[in-house]
């Protein structure tokens, strides 16, 4: 693990295509909590490169636009985060968020609508639906009886409108989103995780559900993006 600052941390994996990140990661108010430990654990399941936050969203928000950050310290900070997920090298980057109220347990989106005319758009469209079968049917798959919580609902943006976080203003998304339109191969999951699906504990019952929705997760990701 390498410390970038105080409050940056990163990792680079061996799937150097794949970067998974927490940029709003803290247990303090403000923050996503525990949002560095899924991320962590989907990182190892993908052996992808890892980045996450350490109490920072109160301070200056990684994904939004460097220019509005408060102080130069802070610019260059999103500057580093938004380097590391647009690499040259970085074909899928999934942004790992917490919420309290939205639609589904999971909230997932790709931050826009896919463009019949594009390209480009054909594929990423497959592979997303791929994606939202897969993980549909890994969670029902794996969910065992016993579990202290029900399965998550999902629901992916843009096959499911009543998604609430959707990303569709989030700088660093819009910024993916014009890479795209200008031809490259690189797509951005935003991933929003309800409250009740994370914990730090690891001897907690919930991080058994945990566990198993990161491995739904991951193995979808893999099934879908790299079919
Ligand atoms: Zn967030």
């Amino acid at each position: 693990m390498v410390r970038l600052s105080e409050h940056l941390y990163y990792q680079k994996g061996e799937n150097k295509e794949i970067v998974v990140a927490a940029p709003h990661h803290g247990c303090v108010p403000g923050c996503d909590y525990f949002t560095k430990e899924i991320a962590t654990m989907i990182a190892d399941h993908l052996r992808a490169t890892l980045v996450f936050a350490e109490r920072l969203k109160p301070l200056v928000d990684l994904n939004k636009d460097p220019s509005r950050a408060s102080t130069p310290h802070f610019r260059q900070l999103c500057l580093t985060y938004q380097q590391i997920a647009l690499a040259e090298e970085v074909e899928l980057f999934l942004e790992i968020h917490g919420h309290v109220r939205g639609h589904y347990d999971l909230e997932i989106s790709c931050g826009f609508e896919f463009d019949p005319h594009h390209p480009l758009d054909k594929e990423f469209a497959e592979n997303f639906s791929a994606f939202r079968n897969n993980l549909r049917r890994e969670i029902a798959n794996r969910w065992e009886e016993g579990l202290p919580l029900p399965p998550p609902s999902i629901g992916v943006f843009p096959f499911d409108q009543d998604v609430v976080m959707k990303a569709r203003k989030t700088y660093l998304f819009q910024k993916i989103r014009k890479l795209q339109l200008q031809g490259r191969k690189i797509f951005g999951i935003h991933i929003e995780v309800f409250r009740d699906y994370k914990t730090g504990d690891p001897t907690s019952p919930v991080f058994t559900c945990q566990e198993v929705m990161v491995k739904a997760l991951a193995d979808s990701i893999v099934r879908s993006f790299w079919r």
